[in-house]
């Protein structure tokens, strides 16, 4: 798709060229969106230059001067927190951040906090749809912060994602984002259990998936990470530690609450049991390490 004719007022940059960040700039960059790029290992951001026409900034803080609108991807709440920081001196009314990062509401709010505090604007923004669907444009976004913020870059999200829920004030992005989160662990967990069940019985494990993905069982894991579960290859993806730090914040989440999650929790230890082997930079789907037949 060609360059957005509404593009100027929609000046982006990008902060956290990850697995997620990097194809989610490119969308922007190709539709004419993006103007800047910030990337803390700076080879990244170099290699983004040299495919999009953008360019790549040393300094956080010199990204409110290229860009009304910024929007980051990074790993963890400190990491927002950081990234926050950095731009505060350089914001204004004009400004508007968004963040892609999934993290907690705490955090969401705490950052809003800074950032009105400068006149600009916050929308927490968490994404579902995995690598494929950053890559593809078709991630799902959801949305906290003020209903005017968000319709202003409408357009720009398009680029992103085929569908875009607005949840409330700044942070229900994030308590929604964390209901994903609950929902993936008990999927991975379902998922590694029947497939390494099939594989014990001796059953040609491909056919199994072809049979199975078409009924009620079938899933978006099982299509997407079912075949190369059982192949024993665990490139992410999604980083199994970063899903951990997903499930630390809903278990704050539920003590807060004075409930419990039986199965996020299950599915945490067995994260954090995979971490200690040195799997943390594992796909999700390494879960099937700990089931499989040895
Ligand atoms: P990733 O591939 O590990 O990329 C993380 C990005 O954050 C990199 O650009 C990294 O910079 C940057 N970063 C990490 N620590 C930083 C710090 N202290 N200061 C500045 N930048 C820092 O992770 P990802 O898969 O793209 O995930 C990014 C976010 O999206 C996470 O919150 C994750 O939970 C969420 N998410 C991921 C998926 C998925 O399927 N992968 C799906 C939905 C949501 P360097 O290049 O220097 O390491």
């Amino acid at each position: 798709m060609g360059p957005d004719p509404g593009v100027s007022q929609l000046a982006a940059a990008f902060i956290g060229l990850g697995a997620m960040g990097a194809p989610m700039a490119g969308h922007l960059a190709r539709r004419g969106y993006l103007k800047a790029v910030w990337n803390r290992s700076p080879d990244r951001a170099e290699a983004f230059t040299q495919e999009n026409n953008v360019i790549a900034l040393k300094h956080l803080r010199d990204l409110p001067r290229a860009a009304k609108i910024i929007a980051l991807c990074v790993s963890r709440d400190e990491d927002v927190l950081m990234v926050i920081e950095s731009l505060l001196g350089g914001l204004s009314a004009h400004h508007l951040i968004i963040d892609f990062s999934t993290v907690s509401p705490e955090t969401a709010q705490l950052a809003a906090k800074k950032v009105r505090a400068c006149g600009a604007d916050f929308l927490d923004a968490p994404v579902t749809g995995g690598v494929e669907g950053a890559t593809q444009g078709t991630l799902t976004i959801m949305v906290g912060g003020r209903p005017a913020a968000l319709d202003s870059i409408r357009p720009l999200l398009d680029s992103l994602a085929t569908k875009i829920v607005h949840l409330g004030e700044v942070g229900m992005g994030q308590r929604a984002k964390a209901v994903n989160q609950v929902l993936c662990a008990g999927i991975n967990e379902a998922v590694t259990e029947a497939l390494a069940f099939g594989s014990h019985l001796g059953l040609a494990m491909e056919q199994v998936i072809e049979a199975i993905s078409g009924g009620a069982a079938g899933n978006w894991f099982l299509d997407h990470r079912g075949k190369s579960m059982i192949e024993g290859r665990f490139s992410p993806g999604f980083k199994l530690a970063l899903h951990l730090k997903d499930l630390e914040i809903v278990a704050a989440m539920a003590q807060e609450l004075q409930i419990t999650l039986p199965l996020s929790e299950a599915t945490r230890e067995h994260y954090v049991e995979l971490l200690q082997q040195g799997y943390g930079d594992d796909d999700i789907s390494a879960l099937y390490r700990l089931k499989r037949p040895s």
